[in-house]
């Protein structure tokens, strides 16, 4: 097989310690490791199609594989595996002011592509925390989100067109690049955020937007997460659209200042609003969100002078998750999203049951969105740690069941919650995904180990 890989011209690894790496991704550490028989580096689509048929012939799996980033096991390879990386395929084919799009390989890395946008005047907004190394494909396999989602929405909606490779290895145009199409079903949706698992995302048309002429990061601190969820609510019925509305607990205010000094102040709550747009409508909008928060028991209100302060907030939000990964050996980020009423809810029950199973959490998340991470700290190689966390996951998913909320928002099912499927969704719905999956790969040869 190896052989073939060489024929064929595709740069592969498939050395023991070169593949190594390609076992894990950002996803909780199991005892056992699968290795992938090869890591396969295409540079052209062409490149994607013949690894498809090769591996088809060899009956192997194929599992895509951005940055690995991914919290889900998503790029986990299971056995009789080959794992695509696409480092190779990584250019920036055009941006595009008169369409504002964009044409990208799957390997472009979020933070490059908005860096180059940028110097056109435009913008795109899909933000995952670690956009410095999250890939374009791996986005789009995601819809990741991240904190602008609330005014802007996620990758899915900067999605226009898409080049994917089938389970045969033929290719499929989901839509025509075009902003506005109603022709027949829209595929382009269909393949994003299907974690890979429908077909290899080759080539994307993305859309851009105006970027916005200035920005505001503003840091109101309160004295319970009840007023600042209530100042959520109250920001967003004062008919402000911040970009960001995050909420960060205690415990994660603490640990960003013990790991990553930045200034912060240890209060039970604090919300990080953004505002961007233009000069004018940002001054107006900050008027009303200072007295709206003030008005919300905010204890203690900071903003951003400049660019540079702006900057280093997010700077230091950002580290929330690698600041939590400094408490004990593991870090596992979990991700559900609930109606925006039912934030409160839901972040009582985690503390209460964290509290009760002897769990470090820090709670953040999207609160405009009513999307909640807990970041759980842990010692993964505690049988009994590992008992009480297990407890406390189940119970998470089915409080978000129970307050109609969604298993996940923004970081996707994987392998990790596949069990909570089924109790998630509509009975229809769930036949009908795996309809579609075998619809699209009936031998089930794309990361197979996702989802159902
Ligand atoms: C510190 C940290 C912060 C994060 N912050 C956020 C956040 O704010 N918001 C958010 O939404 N997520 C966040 N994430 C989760 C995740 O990293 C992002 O969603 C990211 O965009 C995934 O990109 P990636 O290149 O790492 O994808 P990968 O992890 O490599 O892949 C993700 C999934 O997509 C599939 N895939 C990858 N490329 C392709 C392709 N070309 N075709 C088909 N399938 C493909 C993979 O098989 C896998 O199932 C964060 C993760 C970390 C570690």
């Amino acid at each position: 097989m190896l052989e073939e890989f060489k024929q064929a011209n595709i740069e592969v690894l498939s050395n023991k310690a070169d593949i190594y790496p390609y076992a894990f991704d950002t996803g909780p550490i199991s005892n056992e490791v699968t290795l992938p028989l090869l890591v396969a580096m295409p540079k052209s689509t062409k490149d994607v199609q013949t690894i498809v048929k090769i591996c088809n012939k060899n009956n192997l799996k194929i599992i895509s594989r951005g940055a690995g980033t991914c919290h889900t096991s998503g790029c986990k390879p299971c056995k009789n595996s080959i794992v695509i990386h696409f480092s190779k395929m990584n250019n920036i084919l055009e941006i595009n002011k008169e369409n504002l799009t964009a044409i990208v390989e799957p390997g472009v890395i979020v933070g490059q592509l908005q860096r180059e946008v940028d110097r056109f005047g435009l913008f795109f907004p899909p933000d995952p925390s670690n956009l410095k190394v999250s890939t374009i494909g791996g986005a789009i396999a995601l819809s990741s989100g991240g904190a602008r989602a609330f005014k802007y929405g996620t990758t899915k909606d900067y999605v226009i067109n898409l080049e994917v490779v089938l389970a045969d290895g033929s290719t499929i145009q989901t839509a025509k690049n075009v902003s506005k199409n109603v022709e027949g079903y829209n595929l382009t949706q269909l393949f994003t955020g299907s974690e890979g698992t429908l077909g290899i995302i080759t080539k994307a048309v993305l859309k851009l937007i105006p970027k916005p002429e200035t920005k505001l990061v503003t840091m109101a601190y309160f004295n319970s997460v009840e007023e600042a969820a209530s100042a959520v609510n109250n920001i967003i019925s004062s008919l402000i659209t911040p970009a960001t509305i995050d909420l960060l607990d205690r415990n994660t205010i603490d640990t960003i200042e013990k790991f990553n000094p930045s200034g912060w102040i240890s209060y039970e709550a604090m919300l990080l609003v953004e505002l961007d747009g233009g000069k004018i409508e940002v001054e107006e909008n900050n008027k009303k969100l200072y007295e709206v928060l003030i008005k919300s028991g905010a204890d203690k209100i900071i903003q951003a002078k400049n660019e540079t302060e702006n900057e280093k907030i997010w700077k230091a939000r950002r580290s929330a998750f690698a600041c939590t990964a400094k408490l004990k050996p593991n870090v596992i980020t979990e991700d559900v999203s609930v109606p925006r009423e039912n934030i409160v809810p839901l972040i009582k029950k985690i503390d209460k049951m964290c509290k009760e199973n002897n769990i470090t959490v820090c709670i953040m998340g999207h609160a405009g969105d009513g999307n909640i991470h807990p970041n759980f700290a842990l010692d993964l190689s505690d049988n009994d740690e590992v008992m009480r966390f297990n407890k406390v996951k189940d119970e998470l998913f089915q409080t978000a069941i129970e307050l109609n909320g969604a298993i996940s928002g923004e970081h996707g099912i994987g392998s990790e919650k596949k069990k909570y499927m089924k109790d998630s969704l509509d009975k229809n719905a769930y036949v009908y995904m795996k309809k579609i999956k075998e619809l699209f790969d009936k031998n089930n040869i794309f990361n197979p180990n996702l989802m159902f």
